[in-house]
């Protein structure tokens, strides 16, 4: 009886503290917390896509108590909470230690966030990488807070028609469903801001996300305050037309200042991540000049908190608006600062007096920050050539661009399974020791890791992955009613060389490249000693028909009945289809056309798995590479025709493949071992799992440009 009573009690404050935590996003990268979650509901678990906060609206808090007066699962619980309550009370954080002066937050504006497959209101990498860059944020300590967009209908799944073609679903985005909480004001009722948009007043609230220990704030325009027509301004990514595209721009870079100050949150730096954001240095600007400084004062003031980052190697893929479209959307904002509106179109001319030169949001973004960047070595250097006008030279050494190289959050990418694996051999606390090359360089000591736990690692996440594209297309059949499973269990193989390609289908991206000559290459895929398969997935943006004619190419190769089987096009790409992809690759294919790719990074999400590289040297991969840690396709050059680059990098691809990537995963010891993969994968580990993390990226960015002037 006395038992019971003390028990009692106990588990009421553990169900409490256990919601809490599936409010904060510090379960994500926390495999003993997603198994509680899946623990207590994995039919809910499942079918939400991991969605916390839905495993909690369904269980009952009887239910729930009931399950925690289990003292086996409590104690999974308590443990998980207490790190959970030890990672938040964090004194001696990375920032704390190395940055102390540094306590006045860095504020990081982003179109998209991909930090987890249930909240889908990301479309790509550029998503993913702002997704992990707050992860490190938080995880470094450093004072930070992000801004985005709440899109109600997030962005689209993906369904692919008998015919090929890509179909586009928009299930709503219920903030009931997602950990997500109204931002109020201090005197209760929700927090409402406003900005103008042409001649309207367009009203937002605001629903804060908790990312560990930084928050991510969202901004929303579905309010009945607004008219029927901005009340959508926030509900799609990158959705409708040009006047919504420049609407959210507005609401975002104006509105996010707009809301830090209705929080009373004064910024040291503003981190504008792309050009999306970049009308935030016109808020700026208004509150310096009203402030009283003359013009020259307060751009210096605006420049001396504002930082770039530039994602896009073309200029064809820079936001550009017209005149007037510029005229209408920001005349009447503008009209407070009492500048002319040709004043505002010279901060986003490259020639100022051209009047004939649209808006450039990146030309605006560079012109008003105290320091930029690209995302790898080599796309700082595109970046310098292609705004060298800017700066009125030729020498690009004059181009105040430089680079600060994409990484991925290894804590979130790792499945559950590698999480088990390093905790095993390397100590629970490796994930705080990722920029570490020492401790990677471990990867080499004798009774680590032998190369038969390698080679078991390896296997496992192979057969898991088959595993997953069976069951998702076992899923399709009967969806589409057919007459059952046959033939699933023959789909993919758990003892074959295994390549994916998983990215956006992007036309630079090249997703067909590899069948560019199908009569070459159905025979690797049919060799009985030495056979290949290859994993597919991928999105069109909604409007690019060229993308959705790669899909249809590629699906149709799935069904071509040589390759059936064993090349897949699975459907909906997203983070979990990513994570397990990543997880069970032999090898990671990314053939874009150079050097198109500014960074990429989902070759890096690998690493931690041991999947191997297999790359244009485009990107991070240009650095990446060091001759033995993966292969490169080809080489540094990027000169003649499209088709002539199209057929080399084929050329280039096929010769890799088959003379050193097949024979070497098929050369095996008496035991079935191939000792010589096995030693590549050990090379790449240790060189790129320090280097590309965002651990390493952000405090990066913290030291060159957060924390420093420039
Ligand atoms: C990592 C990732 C991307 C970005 O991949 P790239 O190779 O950089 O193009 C896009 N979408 C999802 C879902 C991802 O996980």
């Amino acid at each position: 009886m006395n038992h019971k009573r003390e028990a009692t009690p106990s588990a009421e404050v553990l169900a409490v503290q256990l919601r809490q935590l599936s409010r904060n996003l510090w379960w994500v990268w926390n495999p003993d917390a997603q198994t509680i979650f899946k623990e207590l509901s994995p039919l809910v678990w499942e079918r939400s896509n991991h969605n916390a906060v839905a495993v909690f609206r369904e269980i009952s808090q009887k239910e729930l108590s009931a399950r925690l007066l289990e003292p086996d699962f409590a104690r999974i619980v308590r443990h998980v909470i207490a790190e959970f309550h030890a990672y938040m009370d964090e004194k001696k954080t990375w920032s704390v230690e190395l940055l102390p002066d540094f306590k006045q937050p860095v504020a990081y504006f982003s179109a998209e966030y991909g930090m987890h497959e249930s909240i889908p209101i990301y479309s790509g990498g550029l998503g993913i990488l702002s997704g992990d860059h707050i992860k490190s944020a938080s995880d470094l300590g450093l004072p930070f807070i992000g801004v985005g967009l709440f899109y109600r209908h997030g962005y689209f799944q993906q369904r692919i028609g008998p015919d090929g073609w890509q179909q586009e679903l928009y299930p709503m985005n219920d903030p009931e469903n997602l950990p997500v909480e109204l931002v109020e004001r201090p005197e209760g009722g929700r927090l409402l801001n406003s900005v103008e948009i042409g001649h309207s007043v367009v009203y937002f609230q605001t629903w804060k996300i908790q990312v560990g220990r930084a928050p991510l704030y969202l901004l929303d325009t579905n309010l009945p305050e607004n008219d029927q027509h901005y009340q959508g301004l926030t509900s799609h990514v990158y959705g409708g037309d040009i006047d919504t595209r420049i609407g959210q721009e507005i609401m975002l870079g104006i509105g996010g200042v707009r809301l830090l100050r209705s929080l009373g949150i004064e910024p040291s730096v503003y981190h504008m991540n792309e050009g999306h954001s970049a009308f935030l240095v016109l808020e700026l600007l208004r509150e310096e000049l009203k402030a009283g400084k003359t013009l020259e004062a307060a751009e210096k003031a605006v420049r001396g908190k504002c930082l770039f980052t530039t994602h896009t190697p073309v200029p064809a893929g820079h936001d550009r608006f017209s005149n007037d479209l510029m005229q209408h959307s920001l005349g009447k904002f503008w009209s407070s600062t009492g500048l002319e509106h040709g004043h505002l179109m010279s901060y986003g001319r490259v020639d100022p007096k051209n009047n004939d030169e649209q808006f450039t949001m990146t030309v605006l973004a560079l012109k008003m920050s105290r320091a930029a960047n690209g995302v790898s070595e080599l796309h700082g250097r595109v970046s310098r050539e292609m705004w060298k006008q800017l700066y009125h030279t030729d020498d690009l050494n004059e181009v105040p661009i430089g680079y600060i190289t994409n990484g991925v959050h290894t804590p979130s990418w790792a499945t559950i399974r590698a999480h088990d694996f390093w905790n095993k051999r390397l100590g629970l606390d490796w994930t705080d020791k990722l920029v570490n090359p020492k401790f990677w360089a471990k990867i080499d000591e004798d009774g680590l890791a032998s190369d038969e736990e390698l080679w078991a690692l390896r296997t496992t996440l192979r057969r898991e992955l088959v595993e997953f594209v069976r069951k998702r297309q076992w899923e399709l059949h009967y969806r589409g009613g057919g007459d059952g499973p046959s033939g699933i269990e023959r789909l993919l193989s758990p003892d074959i060389l295994t390549v994916c390609f998983a990215r956006r289908f992007a036309t630079y991206k090249r997703a067909p490249l590899f069948f560019k000559h199908l009569e070459k290459m159905i025979p690797l895929f049919n060799n009985p000693q030495r056979p290949v398969q290859l994993i597919y997935a991928g999105k069109a943006h909604p409007r690019d028909n060229e993308g959705k004619k790669f899909i249809q190419q590629v699906v149709e190769f799935s069904r071509n009945p040589q390759l059936y089987g064993k090349v897949v096009f699975i459907e909906n790409y997203d983070i979990n289809v990513a994570r397990h992809m990543v997880a069970g690759a032999d090898v990671w294919l990314n053939n874009p056309r150079r050097p198109l790719e500014a960074s990429g990074t989902s070759g890096m999400k690998g690493c931690i798995h041991g999947g191997l590289n297999f790359s244009i040297l485009d990107g991070w991969w240009c650095e990446g590479y060091d001759g033995e840690n993966g292969w490169a396709i080809g080489a540094d050059y990027a000169e003649g025709s499209l088709e002539e680059q199209d057929e080399r990098d084929f050329g280039y691809l096929y010769q890799t493949l088959t003379e050193s990537i097949i024979p070497e995963y098929y050369d095996r010891d008496e035991h079935g071992i191939p000792r010589k993969w096995i030693a590549r994968i050990r090379k790449m580990m240790k060189t790129l799992i320090p280097v590309y993390n965002t651990d390493r990226m952000v405090a990066e960015y913290a030291f060159k440009y957060y924390a420093f002037q420039t």
